[in-house]
């Protein structure tokens, strides 16, 4: 069996970490790290990794007809027993440089930017649109992948094609709006809304494969359908609790000042565990405790 020190960890995010296995395959960990208001908390979630990873497992497979994917094995020899669960092996890609976000509604930065420039990432949308609305139709709307630390930027379609050439560009789009529209209609099915999300691609020889984690609450938003309620901030289906307790009065702790957030209690940290481990039940049908490690 081996151990995670035998592959050589070749790079690190905030919350995952990436190993080589060999020339052709590569280690995905998903650690318990979760972040809030732009900070990794102390305190980690247990079953977090475990959680998304059986997550973009589900996605995966039911998207297998829809795209290729860089899945090798879930649970193979090579994964070593102390991240098991929340490993994945993987098929090395070549990446693109372009974080492929898909929105079917307005939220976040897609928010600030329409209230600032009626448009998204350069695509104009109809007046009168607010926090939450739902889009006439999806739209692709790229972002260029920042350092640690920093923000994604939005950027028009045109700074795509000259970033990784026309067909790529294309190619990348279209993709991104068929995962979504078919992820959307799987979690729809499901009493879901998934308000956005982001994909990463890669090639080998010449073909797009879809990479990195997918349709996890991660890379994605979801709301649950029986609470959308437009003109606001959709509640986070996830990290809800966390941001609710780190802005109340009990964590004392004061967002607009560039200190860490303090630890999680225990019941903030029970509560978040159980959140994500219902989104994976929701999404997928499955029950968590049949998921391996
Ligand atoms: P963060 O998501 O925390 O902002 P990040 O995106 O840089 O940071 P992670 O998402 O934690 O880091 O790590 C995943 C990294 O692995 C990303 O840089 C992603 O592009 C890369 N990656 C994912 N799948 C593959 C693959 N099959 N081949 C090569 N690189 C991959
Ligand atoms: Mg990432």
């Amino acid at each position: 069996m081996p151990t995670l020190a035998d592959y050589p960890k070749i790079a690190a995010g905030k919350v995952r970490e990436l190993h080589a296995i060999d020339d052709d395959h590569l280690l995905l960990v998903a650690s318990d790290r979760i972040s809030a208001y732009d900070f990794v908390l102390d305190t980690p979630i247990p079953d977090k990794g475990r959680v998304l990873t059986a997550m973009s497992v589900f996605w995966f497979d039911l998207l297998g007809d829809v795209v290729p994917n860089h899945l090798v094995a879930w649970d193979d020899e090579r994964i070593p027993a102390e991240v098991r669960g929340r490993a994945l092996v993987v098929r090395r890609l070549s990446m693109l440089a372009v974080e492929a976000v898909a929105r079917g509604y307005l939220a976040g930065s897609g928010t600030v930017d329409y209230t600032r420039t009626g448009s998204v990432c350069g695509i104009a949308l109809p007046e009168g649109l607010v926090e939450g609305s739902r889009l006439p139709e999806p739209i692709f709307t790229p972002a260029t992948k920042a350092a640690i630390g920093e923000h994604d930027e939005n950027v028009s379609y045109d700074a795509v094609v000259t970033e990784i050439g026309p067909d790529l560009a294309a190619r990348v789009r279209d993709l991104t709006l068929d995962i979504y529209r078919r992820a959307a209609e799987h979690a729809e099915s499901r009493g879901l809304i998934l308000a956005d999300t982001k994909f990463e691609f890669g090639l080998i020889d010449g073909a797009v494969v879809l990479g990195d984690e997918v349709l996890t609450p991660d890379s994605s938003r979801y709301w649950p359908a029986e609470t959308y309620s437009p003109g606001k901030a959709q509640p986070s289906f996830d990290k809800q609790f966390v941001r609710d307790w780190l802005t109340s009065p009990a964590s004392g702790w004061d967002r607009a000042s560039d200190t860490p957030p303090p630890p999680l209690p225990e019941e903030i940290i029970e509560a978040t565990r159980s959140r994500y481990v219902q989104a994976y039940e929701q999404v997928t049908g499955r029950k968590f405790a049949d998921w391996i490690g």
